[in-house]
């Protein structure tokens, strides 16, 4: 399976313009390609191959007098610029025709310089580690990288992201195989609430990171700041640094405390079930900012990574599945309860329930059994067939499994694209 590494990178200011070249060649080369398609796509024509889009926006723009300067930068990214609009156009037709599931892919845009993230991909021919530590780019020179933690094998590629915080850093694709933790007896279900983070069958809870609602109020006050300063100033580019850093410090805490959360809960169950929550429907609403905080996809994302790679099991119930309407002891089912309601008392076998438990161990027992009538077998109306966990391409972060020997990569090491 393909697990990606990050480490931050220190670049040198000369290291940094020539990176700051081959962001913008890359970009221009992309933006050329996707221009030629769709100049191709008006004139009624084929789409162009890869290899004459190379030609012409690579191989014979260096030639001329616009273009110049696409010479003074490798060549490797470039073509791996190309290689994403490829990827781009595929996963929107893959979309459209049904192939793709998840949300909806929009047709590739146009990249700008003023696009949050910039990002350099360099293959094998491009790239090596050297002995001394340092990763040699070509035509960008050996750059000092912060080796948190021990590379598992050869990378087969790595890809170069400058955040607008302004932090460099070197995300390597590596091909390792899946370590499985020994098996264990203990499956549980997840309720992810509101009033907590998520609630556990076994009773348990997490609680919610209310420490971001601090970093929160600190990067509030920086934009109001930014705010007050006068366009195209030094002191407003200095504030929207500053922003940006905010900014930063509360994804890098927000992932940190996901990432504790889902080892965790990896490490100590054979099976995980949770709820296929519509959290984009819910990020719309009134809920928008408790859900966004929460960061649920990412939660359940990391969940279904790390199951991958330890031998674990996730299921996923249909989120028609009325887990907060049954009554977990007899199996009444109660009506639909608005949000507020916490607590509730079936009204055939009298037991109290807290809601938030009640609905975890109701999707505990509908995902173990759809996994026993799984696949194939007989389905209980609404409650879907609970995948086997996919295996990963990108955004991995050990925490800290004692089997690995690991260390954990510390905030701001792993973004992921
Ligand atoms: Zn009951």
């Amino acid at each position: 399976m393909h697990l990606r590494y990050s480490y931050r990178i220190c670049p040198t200011a000369g290291q940094r313009s020539a990176l700051a070249r081959t962001f913008g060649c890359a970009r221009v080369v992309y933006n050329d390609a996707l221009a030629a398609r769709k100049q191709a796509r008006k004139d009624g024509l084929p789409y162009p191959k890869g290899t004459d889009l190379q030609k012409l926006v690579i191989t014979e723009a260096k030639r001329t007098a616009e273009r110049a300067w696409l010479a003074s930068v490798g060549v490797d990214p470039l073509i791996q610029s190309l290689r994403d609009l490829d990827t781009a156009y595929r996963n929107f037709f893959d979309s459209v025709s049904g192939r793709r599931a998840g949300r909806p892919v929009g047709l590739p845009h146009f990249k700008s310089k003023r696009d949050n993230r910039q990002s350099l991909r360099f293959t094998r021919n491009g790239f090596r580690i050297r002995g001394n530590g340092k990763l040699n780019l070509a035509r960008i020179g050996d750059v000092r990288v912060k080796w948190s933690r021990v590379l598992p094998a050869d990378p087969s590629s790595v890809t170069i992201l400058l955040d607008p915080s302004g932090r460099y850093y070197a995300s390597f694709v590596v091909d390792v195989e899946p370590e499985h933790l020994p098996e264990l007896d203990t499956e549980i279900g997840i309720d992810l609430g509101l009033t907590t983070y998520a609630v556990m069958s076994d009773g348990s809870v997490i609680d919610n990171p209310r420490f971001l609602r601090k970093a929160e109020k600190k990067l509030k006050a920086a934009q109001r700041a930014l705010s007050r300063k006068a366009k195209g100033s030094k002191n407003r580019a200095k504030a929207r640094r500053k922003v940006a850093k905010a900014h930063a410090k509360v994804a890098d805490t927000r992932m940190d405390w996901l990432h504790k959360q889902t080892t965790g809960i990896i490490r100590e169950n054979q099976a995980v079930y949770l709820e296929d929550l519509n959290v984009r429907g819910l990020g719309r609403g009134r809920l928008a900012r408790s859900v966004h905080d929460a960061g649920w996809s990412t939660f359940r994302r990391l969940l279904e990574e790390k199951a991958a790679r330890y031998g674990r099991t996730i299921g996923i119930v249909h989120r028609a599945f009325p887990s907060s309407q049954l009554c977990s002891e007899c199996g009444h089912r109660d009506g639909p309860k608005p949000l507020a309601v916490r607590e509730w008392a079936c009204g055939a076998c009298g037991v109290l329930h807290d809601r938030d438990l009640n609905a975890a161990r109701n999707i505990l027992a509908a995902g173990q059994a759809d996994r026993l009538n799984a696949p194939g077998g007989p389905v209980r109306p609404g409650a879907a067939i609970p995948r086997q966990a996919r295996p990963v391409e990108r955004g991995t972060h050990l925490g800290d499994l004692p089997r690995t020997g690991v260390r954990a990569a510390g905030a701001g090491g792993i973004p992921v694209l």
